[in-house]
């Protein structure tokens, strides 16, 4: 979620709040621990080690959409159209992890984010029914890597389960740099408003550092929200950002990018019509699909 400066704040997480004290000026991640303003605290999330914790892998021909089934090669069919992302690398950061709850000393320590201090991470939201982000991240990231494997591209991601703890924000930044992707793609979903809906691209702010990849970030933000648009029944988010475009300054995996890099907030967790369609495997799967439409157009142009 894009809310600002909140922290981990159920009783569980006391010494968070205490460190969120003393260091007000400090900012979140982009999804916070709990979606609920101060006056109205959201639910907990309950000590559930197997919740979290995915099933099966998804697989990427498990009902293919229209659109990746017409990619599917003919005899004879050239390469290029085969696997239109051969020889591409694609960093993918599903946000958060399924168990950052259970170790709040080490989530909540501090990390340079490129502008200022920020915590090594958040727990992240969840819906009202406590489906948890960590895991709708993890599961959308599992899709997409089976889509851009299909496609022929190497895939990086920045954790390999759900039921563990971080890496921090500016780790992910470091294992995505170092791979030297095309582009790369922060996977999250918001616990905005319960009034408000929809997805929102959030995109880096010049730094210095991630100077070179503004524009192309930027193009590449624009391609990702056609995606969901035409792909997926998700519209602009109505309380977040401009037409569904956010720039941000204060994120790690932004500001400390080298490499063209947005990241989705996929909709509104705690919406009760964004929630029934962020639990659903098939949006999930659709989710993924319209990245990896987005991936193949921005590299396409490149
Ligand atoms: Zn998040």
């Amino acid at each position: 979620m894009t809310d600002r400066g909140r922290f981990l704040k159920t009783p569980r997480h006391r010494s968070a709040l205490v460190l969120a004290a003393i260091t007000s000026s400090i900012v979140a991640s982009a999804c916070s621990a709990t979606a609920g303003s101060a006056a109205t605290p959201a639910p907990a999330i309950s000590a559930r080690p197997h919740a979290t914790s995915i099933g099966a892998t998804p697989r990427a021909s498990a009902r293919r959409p229209a659109a990746a089934r017409q990619k599917t090669p003919a005899a004879g069919t050239p390469r290029a159209v085969a696997e239109p992302l051969a020889g591409k690398i694609v960093g993918v950061d599903p946000g958060h992890n399924g168990r950052n709850y259970t170790d709040p000393a080490y989530i909540n320590h501090l990390i340079w984010n490129g502008r200022e201090w920020e915590t090594c991470n958040t727990t992240g939201t969840e819906t009202d029914s406590g489906y948890t982000e960590a895991r709708f991240n993890f599961r959308v990231a599992l899709f997409l890597r089976a889509d851009l494997r299909r496609d022929g591209a190497r895939v990086v991601m920045t954790r390999h389960n759900d039921h563990g703890v971080g890496p921090c924000v500016n780790r992910r930044a470091q294992i995505i740099n170092r791979a030297h992707p095309d582009v790369a793609i922060d996977i999250h979903a918001d616990g905005g408003p319960a009034s408000g809906r929809g997805f929102a691209v959030l995109e880096p702010v010049s730094d210095g550092p991630n100077d070179k990849v503004i524009r192309a970030s930027e193009r590449f933000g624009l391609d990702v929200r056609s995606a969901i648009l035409a792909g997926t029944s998700m519209p602009e988010s109505s309380y977040d950002g401009v037409h569904g475009i956010e720039p941000r300054d204060n994120l790690a995996g932004l500001n400390l990018t080298r490499v063209p890099e947005v990241l989705i907030e996929c909709g509104n967790m705690r919406n009760a019509t964004d929630a029934r369609l962020l639990t659903s495997a098939r949006f999930q799967r659709r989710i993924a699909s319209a990245l990896e439409a987005a991936i193949i157009e921005f590299l396409r142009n490149r």
